[in-house]
């Protein structure tokens, strides 16, 4: 791009620093927690309403019928578009605005907006409303750089994220808002620092597995057939066969932290025999049911279907093999790992701004866990989708979550630069 073009966006945004963290602050103080999902619609009509004051076409979605959705709590979901000269490209950016409860441990009111030492504090600073506010000033400083813009510029600031999504991202990918020819490019300024641009995640597997057995009095064991042991030989099993074969495969992926280049497993829970007492006796009795919870970590190289043979091969073959052993399993939830092509415009684009803003080698990253680009990606068709934000992403969800301000100018100048690369961009 034009180096007058980058300067003149640069001195904008500068210019801006103070808006943008009051920008912030504000997004801060609607305490969108979720659950159950509080002030959505409060936070999506401020965010609607600067648009809208910028010449923005406003959108309200609520995701009538998704988990969590009632009057008391709509899921509310905002998208904004501004039309240019064509109807294409389209560059999106779309912020989540829930945030997790605030947990203990705070020496700071979680939804002030308390700034402090160049930093900006509150449940959400991280993840992500700094990252909203930022790509909000940089689209802001875009129109105002006097310079033309060929394409449409959206933001969207939708609900749910941290719930998997599906009175937000989910919902409105399934009717379109996120398939071109309406978008062509995606940018979600998760909190993956400022240097990062982040192509995408790995897949889950969560699935309950239980074994039955059959009750009897807990003096005389042998009469009956305990659920726990049968739960112990999976264990066993898992440690022996499947935890060595995980960390034996490896992938292409770029996922940071490297530990988790390999497929992962945790189990999440165990539960068996008599529900945990605080006081009071036991009663004596054989366990007649044990149940896991495994959460099971895919890679791109992994499909959902050998994930889970690779489990039930092992539990059949146990019921083959060790006397009394049945079991049954559930499947909790699944999503399919994604990650965009690194050289593709989005993620080039992106990587190419960073260097012009920081003078960095920018990294590509994909991250462990799942966010709303699975539903971009797997419902709404669109692989041109990338994750690029302020923060650390191991400041999210914790006490005392905090975005340095200087990470939110400099991100709004890489998210104003690559955007406007993107408009332009005839490849
Ligand atoms: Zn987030």
């Amino acid at each position: 791009m034009p180096n007058d073009i980058s300067d003149l966006i640069f001195t904008i945004i500068e210019a801006r620093r103070d808006e943008l963290v009051e920008l912030a602050r504000e997004l801060i103080r609607f305490p969108t927690i979720n659950p159950p999902g509080e002030a959505y619609g409060p936070c999506a009509e401020f965010v609607g309403r600067r648009l809208q004051a910028r010449g923005f076409g406003v959108d309200y979605v609520r995701a009538h019928g998704t988990p969590g959705d009632n009057d008391r709590y709509p899921r509310i979901n905002m998208v904004a578009r501004r039309e240019g000269a064509r109807p294409r490209p389209c560059v999106h950016f779309n912020g989540h605005i829930d945030v997790v409860e605030t947990g203990g441990g705070w020496t700071v009111e979680p939804f002030a907006g308390v700034v402090s030492d160049g930093k900006l504090f509150g449940r959400g600073a991280c993840d992500m409303k700094g990252g909203l506010a930022a790509a909000i000033i940089a689209v802001e400083a875009l129109l105002d750089c006097g310079a033309d813009l060929p394409g449409v510029l959206e933001i969207s600031a939708t609900v749910d994220e941290e719930s998997g999504g599906y009175g937000g991202v989910h919902y409105l990918a399934q009717r379109g808002w996120f398939s071109p020819p309406r978008v062509d490019h995606v940018i979600i300024p998760e909190p993956l620092n400022v240097d990062r641009v982040c192509i995408g995640h790995r897949g889950v597997w969560w699935a309950e597995i239980e074994t039955h057995g059959r009750i009897a009095h807990g003096s005389m064991p042998f009469l009956g057939d305990c659920a726990v042991r049968h739960m112990n030989a999976v264990i066993d099993r898992f440690e022996r066969d499947l935890y060595p074969k995980l960390s034996q495969r490896n992938t292409a992926m770029p996922v940071v932290p490297a530990g988790a280049r390999h497929p992962t497993l945790n189990i999440n829970s165990l539960h068996g025999g008599q529900v945990e007492q605080t006081s009071g006796y036991p009663a004596p009795c054989v366990p007649d049911s044990c149940r896991m919870v495994i959460d099971r970590r895919l890679l791109i190289e992994e499909s959902l279907t050998g994930v889970k043979a690779e489990v039930t091969e092992i539990l059949d073959e146990l019921a083959r093999t060790r006397a009394g052993f049945s079991y049954s399993i559930r499947d909790i939830f699944e999503v399919n790992p994604s990650m965009a092509d690194r050289n593709g415009p989005v993620a080039r684009l992106t990587a190419a701004a960073i260097r012009r803003v920081t003078g960095r080698d920018p990294e590509f990253i994909c991250s462990p866990g799942t966010y709303d680009q699975k539903h971009i990606d797997r419902i709404g068709k669109l692989k041109e989708c990338i994750a690029y934000g302020p923060g650390l992403l191991d400041l999210a969800h914790k006490p005392d979550e905090y975005v340095v301000i200087d990470d939110m100018v400099t991100s709004a100048k890489v998210m104003a630069l690559a955007a406007w690369a993107l408009l332009h961009d005839t490849a």
